[in-house]
């Protein structure tokens, strides 16, 4: 279905779990963030019924994250059970890659649509400390096992000036060696995020151009989104971008999120406020809870407001999207996001 703004939002993001296994430097505190009660996450069940719902709002598509989601028990199950949604035309899951290894055989009967693994930087020691815990043997045998069971692969990588833009070239050549894809995404201003300086778009296409020659950008969308992609010459696969600050992509945007404890989210940059699994077990059926879903999609921000470089310090005075008694109200009055990336999941 079409929001407000004409954008048809067909992509959902739901995180199954806020609980990581790594600490990344960039997206969580060394301690970890606080969890959510496990009374107060989604069952499966409750994803289930809200995917279905979610079809008759236009969605076709569906991405799984946490948190890690290969730490939650039974989600290659929930894959499986969403992929036979009528109407859902694709599953698919990020995953730090850290369980891939040991989940491969139950993923890959899964039937998930493709797997995007976040992976910075290709040197193990770099590895451990960006991650504070993760092991990139262990990871790199996870993303060839799934190039083996044929599983589309995205790399995702975040540049960070001064930890791993000496490696850029070496992270795209991964896409001239495999048929895999390799995303470069511009740093968020979002939880420990704000603390860094993205690298932009075109500084990382002028590095790979120098060594590559020219990219040609591929037109046919080959994913989820807002992500565009290039090909370079003897290239097996592809190279993208994903850069919300340089190239502000909200007319494209064709997402929502729901996090793992039911919150609604409408844009990256905002708090959700609609709970849909209280919702769910407040007793709506399921015609409501359709009904619901398109009134708040309807209502989707038409663009975030992250700054190209900084996050500002002070909040502008915006209240706390959820109070208010209609949707609308409750949309115009959302605040900026205060959460970790990890515990909205990407
Ligand atoms: N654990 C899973 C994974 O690694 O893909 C899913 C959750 S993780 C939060 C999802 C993605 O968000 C990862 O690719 C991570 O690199 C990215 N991320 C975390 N903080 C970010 C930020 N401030 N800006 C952009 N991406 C960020």
């Amino acid at each position: 279905m079409k929001d407000q703004y004409q954008r048809d939002v067909d992509y959902i993001r739901i995180s199954v779990t806020d609980r990581c296994n790594y600490r990344c430097q960039y997206c969580l505190p060394r301690e970890g963030a606080e969890r959510t009660d496990h009374s107060d996450v989604m069952t499966y069940e409750e994803i289930i019924r809200l995917v279905k719902a979610a079809t008759a709002a236009g969605i076709t598509r569906v991405k799984i994250t946490g948190g890690e989601p290969l730490v939650r028990k039974g989600v290659c199950g929930l894959i499986q059970n969403l992929r036979r949604i009528p109407g859902i035309e694709s599953v698919t899951m990020t995953t730090n890659g850290a369980l891939l290894r040991r989940f491969m055989p139950e993923l890959a009967a899964s039937g998930v649509s493709g797997i995007n693994i976040s992976l910075d930087t290709m040197d193990q020691e770099k590895y451990r400390r960006i991650t504070r815990r993760g092991d990139f043997s262990e990871v790199w045998e996870g993303i060839r096992k799934t190039i083996i069971a044929g599983i589309p692969v995205k790399v995702n990588c975040i540049p960070m000036p001064g930890f791993n833009d000496d490696e850029l070239v070496d992270m795209a050549a991964l896409a001239w060696k495999y048929p895999i894809t390799v995303r470069f995404v511009e740093m968020m201003p979002v939880g420990m995020g704000k603390q860094y300086k993205a690298v932009t778009q075109d500084e990382i296409k002028k590095i790979l151009e120098a060594q590559f020659g020219y990219m040609e950008p591929v037109k046919e969308a080959a994913g989820n989104g807002p992500a565009v992609y290039y090909q370079f010459p003897e290239f097996r696969g592809k190279v993208g971008f994903i850069s919300p600050l340089s190239r502000k992509f909200c007319r494209s945007c064709n997402r929502i999120r729901v996090l793992a404890d039911g919150t609604l989210k409408l844009c990256l940059n905002y708090e959700g406020h609609m709970n849909l699994k209280q919702e769910m077990r407040s007793g709506i059926d399921d015609q409501e809870l359709e009904k619901l879903l398109k009134d708040c999609i309807y209502m989707k921000p038409k663009c975030h407001d992250f700054p190209s470089r900084s996050w500002p310090a002070t909040e502008d005075g915006a209240n706390v999207f959820g109070k208010g008694d209609t949707v609308e109200e409750r949309v115009k009055n959302m605040i900026r996001e205060p959460r970790f990336m990890a515990q909205i999941g990407g």
